[in-house]
């Protein structure tokens, strides 16, 4: 029997990023970028757990399991018979509408729905979801459209009924009250790509009593999304009923609304990577752009304006009819000197469009400037890198939820007469430790004393840094805390603090002196690590020479901590370097090589996506120790390429000025 097509709330949701999606889902033939994201994004913050212990804030619930439509709402039809009853995942359908409702609460002819999200909320703001128009919050309108939505469809379902819908979300205010809180929700792997939480044990009545969820009513909010006009394509506007009976109507009958091509195509998920052509599927983006704009298959590979890196204008030059990066103009960007030495974003903007114009391939540096910043660089330089993650449940007692939770470093020396030593690192893989204060000792105990500049790449590590400060600040039984703060004081800048410094060896962020002084139009518009290091090893000779040798690891040139053979960082296909990243171990041995090409090179995931994603597995499921030693023996060889990688872009930067 074919499943029915209906209008679900997590369609609405995308049909509300872009009605021409809800053409492309849950279709095998196409490409679909964002599958496996809402997955991980949930496992590495704790987003599964958030789920579970909503419910433990509604005792007593009926948990409808199935995931078969027509069980689900048998079950849950028969429960609402009751006067007084709630229900977790409850199933209600009208028409083409279907829902399952995170926590339903019946009591007499009231209603109250419960949308359980693992987003952070701030008690203390004044009118946290509204602007200063009166309008939705952008950032929180996903949230709000999916509750309202829900809440649609319980009215129409249950019209004798009065409905009141609420957020659930994580207070970013309490602490939490045990140490052994999270340690409380055992996620098992039922595949790939499904978890289910096990409860080890009941919460207690201090956890009960001091909830780190709370509810938030939003029926104000749902009226506002009621009330409100949207897009629906051909410049025509809907009301929110209209919109909800045309989405349910097209997907249906399987039949696509059209939308123009707008600056949201740049992150439109439906399109196709190298793997995906090779498995010949389709991509929805393609369809979308030949429908619209009559392109060709080559003219669908030339760059576009949203390839630009961080360009404010792109909308407007779309609406234009200007799309290709060749119709760009050098007043469109108009670039434009900034007070600090180097280019400034706008020059290095029509930088990026001039190269692609002119066909240029050649690498563009600034010598002078970036000898000037290298005479203030002292040997020996440390290149240091972080990974970090913030979870939703904490790990300990009077902890808040996402607290920043530095779990790794690595750090490499490079010494004045050419030398290379990995000379530390730190992983934390115990489970349930808080570990940014262990963390700090250890960087410290690698930093201090000693002289020389310290570089990071990007400003995560100063950011974090400071968080710790901050958290120190908080913790008065911390015995060492004064001289931990006093360390970190010398080697970061303060951010937004009560406490104002800049320390003597403030850490160079090595990104921005790429963004100031090099540009080679194979990074395109990414600036990222991983878009710098096979750029710079191609463009480099010296780099070329250096490292097709195996002189890292083992008993090479080079010391390392986990590369116990002789590495090769450099190795050609078709003359061309290929990418070192891609020379290391798959991350995840269970996972496929998408999954481990996604985790690792999309920016979208932010920094350091597959690091937060196998340290939540370590914490989170259930595994064996020799799984465990696996996932750890693969994390500290990736944040030593990462540091290594730094000294590599320093050494390529430092023989273009020869
Ligand atoms: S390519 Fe653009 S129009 Fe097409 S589905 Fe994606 S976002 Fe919508």
């Amino acid at each position: 029997m074919t499943k029915k097509r209906y209008l679900t709330k997590s369609r609405f949701k995308l049909a509300c990023e872009c009605p021409a999606k809800l053409y492309y889902t849950r279709k095998s033939d196409y490409a679909n970028q964002s599958q496996d994201d809402k997955f991980l994004k949930a496992l590495a913050e704790g987003g599964f757990q958030v789920g579970e212990l909503a419910k433990q804030y509604f005792p007593g619930g009926h948990d409808i399991k199935t995931l078969d439509d027509e069980q689900s709402l048998d079950e849950t039809n028969h429960l609402l018979a009751q006067n007084k009853v709630t229900i977790y995942e409850a199933a209600v359908q009208v028409g083409k509408l279907f829902i399952r409702a995170d926590i339903l609460v019946k009591e007499g002819n009231q209603l109250k729905l419960y949308e359980v999200k693992a987003k952070s909320f701030d008690f203390n703001e004044v009118e946290p979801f509204i602007t200063s128009k009166g309008t939705i919050d952008p950032s929180w309108k996903p949230y709000i459209s999916d509750v309202a939505f829900q809440k649609h469809v319980l009215q129409l379902a249950f019209p004798e009924c009065e409905v009141s819908a609420h957020l659930m979300l994580v207070d970013k205010n309490a602490k939490c009250p045990t140490d052994g809180l999270h340690q409380k929700f055992k996620l098992v792997k039922i595949s790939e790509k499904q978890i289910e939480v096990e409860m080890t044990s009941d919460l207690t009545r201090e956890e009960l009593d001091s909830p780190i969820l709370c509810k938030v009513n939003v029926d104000d909010e749902c009226d506002l999304i009621f009330n409100g006009l949207e897009d629906v394509g051909s410049n025509n506007q809907m009301g929110f009923e209209d919109r909800v009976a045309l989405f349910a109507k097209k997907y249906s009958d399987d039949e696509k609304i059209t939308m123009p091509i707008a600056i949201r195509c740049g992150s439109c998920e439906f399109h196709t990577n190298e793997l995906d052509e090779q498995k010949g599927l389709k991509s929805g983006k393609n369809e979308c752009w030949k429908d619209q704009l009559g392109w060709s298959d080559e003219e669908l590979k030339e760059p576009t304006v949203l390839d630009i890196w961080n360009f404010r204008k792109k909308d407007e030059l779309i609406k234009d009819g200007r799309i290709k990066m060749s119709d760009v103009t050098e007043q469109d960007i108009n670039p434009t000197p900034k007070k600090d030495p180097g280019l400034s974003s706008s020059e290095r903007q029509w930088l990026q469009v001039e190269k692609c114009q002119n066909n240029d391939k050649e690498i563009w540096i600034d010598r002078e400037g970036l000898q000037r910043e290298m005479k203030n660089w002292v040997f020996p330089m440390h290149f240091i890198d972080f990974e970090t993650t913030a979870v939703a449940i904490p790990f300990n007692k009077g902890r808040k939820p996402y607290e920043g939770i530095a779990f790794q470093f690595s750090h490499h020396v490079l010494h004045e007469d050419g030398s290379i030593e990995h000379t530390g690192q730190y992983l934390n893989s115990d489970r349930g430790v808080f570990p940014n204060f262990e963390f700090l000792r250890k960087l410290k105990a690698e930093l201090e004393g000693g002289a020389g500049t310290i570089f990071c790449y990007s400003h995560h590590e100063n950011t974090y840094l400071n968080k710790i400060y901050n958290q120190l600040q908080a913790d008065t039984e911390i015995s060492d805390r004064d001289e931990l703060c006093a360390f970190i004081q010398t080697i970061t800048h303060s951010k937004n603090g009560n406490d104002v410094w800049r320390g003597e060896r403030d850490m160079v962020d090595l990104r921005k002196i790429i963004l100031r002084y090099f540009y080679d139009p194979k990074m395109k518009g990414s600036n990222s690590i991983k878009a710098v290091l096979p750029a710079m090893l191609n463009c480099s000779q010296f780099l070329k020479d250096r490292y097709s040798n195996p002189i890292y690891g083992g008993d090479g040139e080079i010391t390392s901590l986990n590369y116990k053979t002789n590495h090769r960082w450099v190795e050609f296909e078709d003359e061309k370097v290929k990418d070192p990243y891609k020379l290391l171990p798959k991350l995840f041995e269970d996972g496929s090589d998408e999954d481990n090409n996604k985790l690792y090179f999309d920016d979208e995931l932010n920094h350091g996506g597959a690091a937060m994603t196998a340290y939540a597995r370590m914490q989170f499921l259930e595994m064996s120790d020799g799984e465990r030693d696996e996932i750890r023996a693969a994390l500290l060889k990736y944040c030593e390429l990462d540091t290594m990688a730094m000294v590599m872009i320093y050494e390529g930067l430092r023989e273009f000025l020869k």
